[in-house]
């Protein structure tokens, strides 16, 4: 199943982009595009899901459980892949079940999830619907935890830099929400390249400990980047991923790729790379949330 499921996915690739700037601080710049695998099962959703997949099937489960937000990149990631890889799946829900769906909410229901909403404090605790352990058998439902934060995410994360040729690279840049994907790449990267994680979250300082937890090793978590808070933005952003996909023709998100893609070209600004310093910035996808934004607001 895994193994056929990747072959459905595009290759990813890194690419080098160009700008007078990079020239005048002697850095290279490239994108690992992640985002370029798949529409649904964007970015790094795949490789924070693929070991649980595995995990499920070895476990003869037929039913892929998790939890998302209404426009979670995850939720549509964990439905697509469960219907292409034969689940059946259920999307359990932050928040009242709202009277006009989001666009991901639409799709969702599309790839066939099954969706709960319940009140945002049982979601805090992660409280499964008595609903669904009547209707299904618990012994049939395999659990993937919100956003796949664990140690089989991790795993999968480790395939990130594993998909291309990235060796040469002093630095690592990616965004970091649950963190999973960071800590995936503080244990595959060589030895001589330094992760710099971006946090999108406010004042997530709690981020480091998890990251560790995963990763057995302390991270680089910078929290100046988050735009005022989790799925926040502000113009300077947007103005950001505007110019970026002009020089580059890339499209980013504002929730992760946007703010991890500013804060390197803030950090460049700031003298932080040395000069010769070989920068990979990290596409993990998400594209699908630019969805969510006022009309025009994003040139792309
Ligand atoms: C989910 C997501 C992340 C965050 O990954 P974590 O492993 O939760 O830190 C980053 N970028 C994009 C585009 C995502 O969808």
């Amino acid at each position: 199943m895994n193994h056929s499921l990747e072959l459905l996915l595009a290759k990813p690739f890194v690419q080098t982009i160009a700008s007078h700037v990079y020239e005048s601080k002697n850095v290279s710049v490239s994108v690992l595009r992640l985002d370029a695998m798949h529409d649904a099962i964007s970015g790094n959703k795949w490789f924070k899901l693929k070991e649980h997949l595995a995990a499920a099937q070895q476990q003869n489960k037929k039913i892929v459980l998790t939890f998302g937000g209404a426009f979670s990149n995850h939720l549509l990631a964990t439905a697509a892949a469960c219907r292409l890889a034969g689940f059946a799946s259920i999307g359990i829900v932050r928040g009242e079940k709202p009277k006009l769906f989001s666009h991901t909410l639409h799709d969702v229901l599309q790839h066939g999830m099954q969706l709960y909403f319940i009140a945002r404090e049982d979601y805090k605790n992660k409280i499964i619907p008595q609903e669904v352990l009547e209707k299904h058998r618990a012994e049939a439902i395999y659990i993937v935890p919100e956003g796949g934060y664990s140690a089989l995410g991790c795993a999968g994360s480790m395939g990130i830099l594993k998909s291309c040729d990235t060796a040469s690279f002093t630095h690592i840049i990616a965004a970091v929400g649950t963190g999973t994907m960071l800590a995936g790449l503080l244990r595959s990267k060589a030895k001589q390249q330094q992760v710099v994680g971006i946090s999108v979250l406010k004042n997530n300082f709690s981020i480091e400990a998890a990251i560790e937890k995963l990763a057995q090793e302390k991270p680089l978590v910078l929290h100046d980047y988050h735009f005022g808070g989790y799925a926040k933005h502000k113009p300077g952003l947007l103005q950001f991923m505007n110019a970026f996909y002009e020089s580059t023709g890339i499209a980013t998100d504002f929730v992760y790729t946007g703010k991890t893609f500013y804060a390197a070209h803030a950090l460049m600004e700031q003298g932080f790379f040395p000069p010769q310093s070989r920068i990979l910035l990290v596409h993990s996808g998400g594209l699908q949330g630019n969805r969510s934004l006022p009309q025009g607001a994003l040139g792309y």
